[in-house]
């Protein structure tokens, strides 16, 4: 698959352009690719509208279960990004193939994110339930939305219950991220950080029980086996500018990938890990006439 494209462990430069007609799918992140902070990045307004008068395939992927695809397609469109909801794929959105595989429908969850994460967990057929009651599924979605400590120390303590009586457990993270970067210099963590000091609690008092959570954002394999799912093939190419979530993901699903220079989190080229070095390098998704 794609054997004469790969050039990996020597990333070329490349441009939009050239990867548009390589590839027939085209995956992008949506922070630091096609927005920051301040709004629309280099090039990418002109590329989506051009997408889509074109009728080109692709699919925006990003880690957020923070906001329902429509009201992310909204923000994005405000910013003059026409991205209609259909072609999100958000770690939220992830909760319902979950759900399902397991046999989750009507089980008791504890969910700590934004109202919108907890309308992703109704909509996956799942029964939020407020922290520190029993539930059967603690599914992190986002690091905002509730109070941080004692929210922590009520789900903890139902956890303990739980797990002391003896009852099986589903800890689900929507988005694996550790870090996020608010702007040049300044930081915030995110779902992944609580899960990871979840984790660590757990693994102290239980050992050997495998109390890990199921991560289903980048760059873990379901948000890539959903697009593969809507796009009808694994001929795609993921656009990103983090090496640790969007190329790392990217190579371990074995689809292509290109690192695009423009994002806040720009990554130095020298001494990229081997499993984290992309096919491509773009300096920005600009070049494409509307
Ligand atoms: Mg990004």
């Amino acid at each position: 698959m794609n054997s004469e494209k790969r050039v990996v462990g020597e990333p070329g430069l490349s441009n939009i352009g050239t990867l548009m007609e390589q590839y027939p799918v085209l995956l992008f992140d949506a922070y630091g690719v096609l927005v920051d902070k301040a709004g629309p990045l280099a090039g990418a307004c002109e590329l989506i509208s051009h997408l889509n008068t074109t009728g080109k395939t692709y699919f925006v992927l990003t880690n957020s279960a923070s906001r329902l695809p429509g009201n992310m397609a909204s923000g994005l469109q405000e910013m003059g990004l026409e991205v209609p909801a259909e072609r999100l794929i958000t770690s939220g959105m992830l909760l319902e193939p979950y759900f399902e595989a397991q046999a989750l429908t009507g089980k008791a969850c504890a969910v700590l994110g934004t109202n919108e994460s907890v309308e992703y967990v109704k909509l996956a057929g799942g029964m939020p339930v407020p922290a520190g009651e029993d539930a059967e599924v603690i599914v992190i979605a986002d690091q905002a939305g509730f109070p941080f400590v004692e929210t922590i120390d009520a789900v903890l303590s139902a956890l303990f219950r739980r797990l002391d009586a003896g009852h099986s457990l589903h800890l689900v993270l929507c988005n694996p991220d550790l870090v996020y970067p608010f702007s040049p210099g300044r930081y915030g963590i995110t779902a992944g950080s609580l899960a990871a000091m979840l984790e660590a609690v757990l693994r102290e008092r239980y050992h050997d029980r495998g109390l890990d959570f199921v991560r289903l954002g980048k760059p873990y394999s379901p948000i890539f086996e959903e697009a593969s799912r809507r796009a009808g093939t694994r001929d795609m190419v993921m656009f990103g500018d983090q090496l640790a979530t969007d190329i790392l993901g990217a190579r371990r699903f074995g689809i292509d990938s290109a690192l695009v220079l423009s994002g806040l989190a720009q990554e130095s080229t020298a001494d990229w890990p081997e499993d984290m070095t992309p096919n491509y390098v773009l300096e920005s998704l600009a070049g494409i006439e509307e």
